[in-house]
């Protein structure tokens, strides 16, 4: 007996999906609306064009992911996803120094962003109360104004007609381009949000490396070394035997229409990163795809939890919240950690939808609070980058950095910092006294 009528989820991409799967264990029917049409495979779709660049899931979405879809991990490898050693096949080169390599007992799986999501697709297509209504836009909420509730939604659809839908509750999960904002923005309820200027460029191709010997990694980051440096990149084997590469370039370091014009230009930014490693692999391999190119000019956080007069009857998720620097991978991990705080509060009995979303807003503040704080830090490494900034920003970069740098002689520090990274430990793990002590000792030795 389901205690909850109707939900309607905006967007299925991967907070849609998984807000779905949840909402189905408390919910008689779930829709989902989405304005892509029907995916055919796991290729790069219209309405998530991020989907084109290397995505990283980390350990808190692989775990997530995993009790929301038991046996999940398992089709991804066996659908080609590849299955690595977290830290002894990443060969990661940070702040000028490689970490050290490993077997810290950890896996990781590497995949496209499509792959993964048309996995997912599979899974939810087993849950007999969701459905996924393709080629439908939602353009306008229905608002009881006496009530301040919104209890359904406008769609359009490919052939241009409209209809109306009515809801016990309205999940948008419709991403970076979600109508919430302007349309509470037009009805006097403003959102506060945080917005940091970063000017980031990625830049994406796959290609066919041939086999090598000395190839003793299945995926490589080189990040650049703020601030002087501000190209990175990553080279990842992912499914069907080929390696993605994606290059970044913060502050407008990459010239998107250059890049766009001349397919050569890859190959040049390539040769600009921090050490030549990816340069070597790529600039005879195969290109198996065009380059793809994703800004990212700032990333923002909508803070929901304190906007004022919030109406009854939705609920706002993933990426429609927060767009995060994407370079450190963990967009969709939050969308996990997300979806996993709204099943729990489903769980109790004796809260009503009211409560569910107003409360849900908090924790999703509280998830996204410590990953946009350590994310930040990083970001206003580079003088360019605007906007609020952090309390403690300078000691908090200097910690940060020690850290860094130790990761790369000491394995224990690198380990309690990959499970920092990963989303599976606390940041405060990493403030211990033992990693002070030595971070004092380095900058004294270092003076
Ligand atoms: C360049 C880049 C690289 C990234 N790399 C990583 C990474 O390595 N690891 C990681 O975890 N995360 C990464 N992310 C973040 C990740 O892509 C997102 O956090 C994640 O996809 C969650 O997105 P979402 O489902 O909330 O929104 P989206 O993926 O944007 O999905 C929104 C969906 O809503 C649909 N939609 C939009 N408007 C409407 C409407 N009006 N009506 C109906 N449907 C609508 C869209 O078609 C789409 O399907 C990256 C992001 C970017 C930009």
């Amino acid at each position: 007996m389901f205690r909850h009528k109707k939900a309607i989820i905006i967007g299925g991409g991967i907070s849609g999906k998984l807000a779905a799967r949840v909402l189905a264990e408390f919910f008689h029917e779930v829709i989902i609306l989405e304005r892509d049409q029907e995916p055919q495979g796991p290729h790069p779709r219209k309405g998530a064009p991020q989907g084109e660049h290397l995505h990283a899931l980390l350990f808190a979405g692989a775990n997530g992911l995993e009790s929301l879809f038991p046996g999940i991990t398992d089709t991804f490898h066996k659908s080609g996803a590849v299955k690595i050693n977290s830290t002894q096949d990443l060969s990661w080169f940070h702040h000028g120094v490689w970490k050290v390599r490993f077997d810290g007992g950890y896996t990781t799986t590497l995949q496209t962003r499509p792959h993964l999501e048309w996995i997912i697709e599979q899974y939810m297509k087993r849950i007999s109360n969701v459905t996924v209504q393709y080629n439908h836009s939602v353009k306008n909420y229905m608002y009881h104004e006496e009530e301040n509730r919104i209890h359904g939604v406008e769609t359009i659809d490919a052939s241009g007609s409209i209809k109306t839908m009515n809801a016990d509750l309205i999940v948008d999960a419709s991403g970076v381009s979600s109508l919430s904002t302007s349309w509470l923005a037009k009805r006097g309820m403003q959102i506060p949000e945080e917005q940091v200027k970063i000017g980031l460029s990625y830049a994406s191709k796959s290609f066919s490396l041939p086999e090598s010997a000395e190839r003793d990694w299945s995926i490589k980051l080189v990040y650049p070394h703020p601030p002087q440096e501000k190209i990175g990149g990553t080279i990842s084997k992912v499914e069907g035997n080929r390696y993605m590469v994606t290059l970044i370039g913060y502050h407008n370091a990459i010239n998107d229409k250059e890049v766009l014009q001349n397919e050569d230009s890859f190959i040049e930014i390539a040769q600009k990163l921090p050490n030549q490693d990816i340069y070597t692999e790529v600039k005879n391999a195969v290109p198996l795809s065009k380059t793809s190119i994703f800004r990212v000019p700032q990333i923002t956080w909508k803070h929901v939890d304190q906007a004022k007069n919030f109406p009854e009857g939705l609920l706002l998720i993933g990426d429609t919240i927060c767009r995060i620097d994407p370079v450190f991978g963990q967009g969709m991990s939050i969308a996990v950690l997300e979806a996993l705080a709204l099943q729990k509060l489903l769980q109790c009995q004796n809260k009503m939808l009211k409560e569910i979303t107003t409360t849900f807003h908090k924790q999703e503040a509280k998830i996204i609070a410590p990953i946009w704080n350590m994310v930040i830090t990083e970001d206003f490494r580079y003088p360019a980058t605007s906007g609020k900034r952090p309390l403690g920003l300078t000691i908090q970069q200097w910690y940060a950095k020690n850290i860094f740098i130790l990761s790369s002689q000491n394995q224990e520090i690198y380990h309690a910092f990959v499970k920092v990274m990963n989303l599976v430990s606390p940041i405060t793990t990493l403030m211990n006294l033992k990693i002070v002590v030595k971070s004092v000792i380095k900058r004294s030795i270092t003076k």
